[in-house]
């Protein structure tokens, strides 16, 4: 297949973080990306690799006349809201557009015959449960979202799940562990406004673009105390979105995937990790427990590999610190975690 004119792939919510990941990737394996975001988080620059639609997830309109356009063969499916906090105030927003929207997306796909989707899930369908603090988690394991967030996350997972049932949809769920890093390229990364996550918010405090860090609880039932995680670099992930329209499952097929490394990494180990890529100690304080934060969240990743055929192969602590360092660097839009658009502290000359 020659770049960019193999068959057209919606991909909702493409102007973000991940979308815009799995839009190059669509891209690099000859697919046609085409964009539709409403650009209230995604950012216009960040859409590279195909045509932009400007429009509203819930406007049904809007999504069937873009699929009619652009001959749409199937969609990957990002568009939605995601902070966590955000969702405990607004209950009724996250469900009206993760829900809600994911229902127009799928009425409009049915419509049109478009059968194949892969919908951006996450890790928050699981919540703690009564897991062990050094378990993995399985996809089979407890179903407890901690927020409305991952309530609506689950919620849209059972509508796809139906729909394959009913109406013959393929989807693929990809359930997403701690999405870090940035495109080699340095063309696209993160870029969060409010940034709230732990390896920006510590590279800004390194580079002296941002406040010292605060790590979140010390005392937690880990080896040194603070919160594991499982990293896992955004392009690795955007390569699971394209595994997993390749994956050749069977019409109605329905399959939820862990997307993660299998490896566990403290708040400490990432902040020393950060420490030797730009070659100074992050400033930071030890702060109180933040709320609602699991001791440690870490995926079971064999289904991915058997389902998918995808392992990570990016995924390395100092490989996802050095790619997100270079885009911090030079971040090529979004106002950073301070300062004026593209503009760190650390690059106006003094
Ligand atoms: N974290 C921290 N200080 C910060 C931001 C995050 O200690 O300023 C910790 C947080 O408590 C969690 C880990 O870093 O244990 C990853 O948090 P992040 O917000 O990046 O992702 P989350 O796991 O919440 O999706």
């Amino acid at each position: 297949m020659d770049r960019g004119t193999g068959p057209a792939v919606l991909v909702t919510g493409g102007a973000g973080y991940i979308g815009a990941h799995t839009a190059k990737a669509l891209h690099g394996r000859g697919y046609r990306p085409v964009v539709f975001d409403d650009l209230t988080s995604g950012f216009r620059e960040a859409v590279q690799w195909g045509p932009l639609v400007e429009g509203d997830i819930r406007d049904a309109d809007a999504l069937a006349e873009t699929i009619k356009t652009h001959d749409i063969q199937a969609v990957i499916h990002f568009a939605g809201l995601i902070e966590v906090g955000r969702s405990v105030a607004k209950p009724d927003l996250f469900w009206e557009v993760n829900v809600s929207g994911t229902t127009a997306l799928l009425t409009v796909m049915r419509e049109h015959g478009v059968g194949q989707l892969v919908f951006s899930s996450s890790a928050a369908v699981y919540g703690q449960g009564a897991r062990g603090p050094l378990e993995t988690i399985a996809e089979t394991a407890d179903k407890a979202p901690a927020s409305p967030y991952g309530d609506t996350k689950l919620a849209a997972e059972w509508l796809i799940q139906a729909q394959c049932r009913a109406y013959g949809l393929t989807a693929v769920a990809l359930r997403y562990f701690n999405a870090a890093g940035a495109d080699p390229s340095g063309l696209i990364g993160e870029a969060h406004e409010p940034e709230t996550h732990l390896i920006p918010l510590a590279i800004a405090a390194a580079l002296g673009d941002g406040p010292p860090l605060t790590i979140f609880g010390q005392d937690f039932e880990t080896p040194d105390g603070t919160c594991l995680r499982d990293y896992i670099h955004v392009s690795d992930l955007a390569a699971a979105h394209v595994a997993a329209l390749e994956a050749g499952l069977a019409p109605g097929a329905f399959e939820a995937v862990n997307v993660g490394t299998g490896q566990g990494r403290s708040v400490a180990e990432v902040v020393e990790a950060v420490g030797r890529a730009v070659g100074c100690a992050v400033p930071h304080s030890l702060g109180a427990r933040r709320a609602g934060d699991p001791p440690s969240l870490v995926a079971d990743p064999r289904r991915a590999q058997e389902v998918l055929g995808w392992t990570p192969q990016h995924s390395s602590l100092d490989t996802i610190v050095a790619d997100a360092l270079r885009w911090e660097r030079k971040p090529c839009y979004g106002s950073g975690v301070r300062g004026p658009k593209g503009r760190r502290k650390s690059q106006i000359a003094v």
